[in-house]
């Protein structure tokens, strides 16, 4: 069977949030069979738990929220991709604040911390998304897709007429069975244009974003001093966001994403797209590891 898995045990860790600036603490749990990922506003009295689901994503502006009722939380992606990344099913988030702490501006600080306490199989089965046929949405040049697939694979290019991005590749296809997510994906950092940077904290966005968690560009060059980590670190970070913004939907995809020039919002109307759809996806867990394709265990056995 291939299980479910958690946690080994809690693990804690403090940082800011990238819009709000302020200090956050963050608390991995580890949680039951089927409990899914589920983050909990420790600052709020009543009803502070909220469940990750496809529905709940909002104010998709520079980041992905989830909001249900009264309870928000901000900036979820670059963790929600970290715990996708490492095959982890369940887990209990605790947070002091509205926001994720931004940590680097990558996922790999969370997958430092998950790697650091380790991982236990479950006595459940593990359930993913499968991709029965093709399902696209589009913003003018913008694109997402999701196609059958016997595995989890993306690719994703970017366009930006801008001499520091064009340098680097702005095309990548990352087949999760064939790479490291821990080494090959998660230290890619979110990025900023220097002249956008102004302007976003005059309406009170990024007011802690700094050189520390973001890769800033310049009308011609990196500012960071220690340059990229990946020669494709640009296109790189939006594949990141798009492993955690389809993890939004509860469950690990059996397909293939493709994109063009898509962000956090069209990657959800992609999600809320397949769900509209029955036809177009199954649940499916495998009792016998025998019967997975082959592809998808070998995804699943790298996470680990
Ligand atoms: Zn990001």
């Amino acid at each position: 069977m291939i299980r479910q898995r958690t946690l080994k045990a809690p693990v804690t860790a403090t940082g800011v949030g990238l819009h709000s600036g302020a200090k956050v603490t963050i608390t991995l749990r580890p949680a039951a069979p089927n409990a899914g990922v589920t983050f909990r506003r420790l600052d709020l009295s009543n009803a502070a738990d909220l469940k990750v689901g496809a529905t709940k994503v909002t104010d998709t502006r520079l980041c992905s929220a989830l909001v249900e009722g009264a309870v928000k939380v901000s900036t979820v992606e670059h963790l929600m991709s970290a715990l996708a990344g490492l095959g982890v099913d369940n887990v209990l988030i605790d947070l002091d604040g509205p926001e994720v702490p931004i940590m680097d501006g990558s996922a790999n600080t969370f997958v430092y911390l998950l790697q650091s306490v380790g991982f236990v199989d479950q006595p459940a089965p593990k359930r993913f998304l499968q991709i029965l046929k093709t399902v696209e949405v589009s913003d003018g040049d913008k694109w997402a897709r999701l196609d059958p697939f016997d595995g989890f694979k993306l690719t994703f290019s970017i366009q930006f007429d801008h001499p520091a991005v064009e340098r680097t590749a702005q095309a990548l296809t990352i087949d999760l069975a064939k790479v490291s997510y821990a080494r090959d994906i998660a230290r890619a950092r979110t990025f900023g244009f220097v002249q956008e940077v102004e302007a976003l904290r005059d309406i009170g966005l990024i007011q802690g974003g700094n050189l520390d968690n973001a890769v800033v560009v310049d009308e011609y060059r990196v500012l960071n001093a220690e340059g990229l980590r990946y020669a494709d670190e640009f296109v790189k970070h939006k594949v990141l966001d798009a492993i955690g913004d389809l993890f939004l939907v509860g469950f690990p995809i059996i397909g293939a994403f493709s994109a063009h020039k898509s962000g956090h919002e069209l990657n959800n109307r992609l999600l809320r797209a397949v769900l509209a759809e029955e036809a177009s996806h199954r649940i499916i867990s495998f009792e016998n590891s025998a019967e997975a394709p082959r592809t998808v265990l070998d995804w699943v056995l790298k996470a680990a």
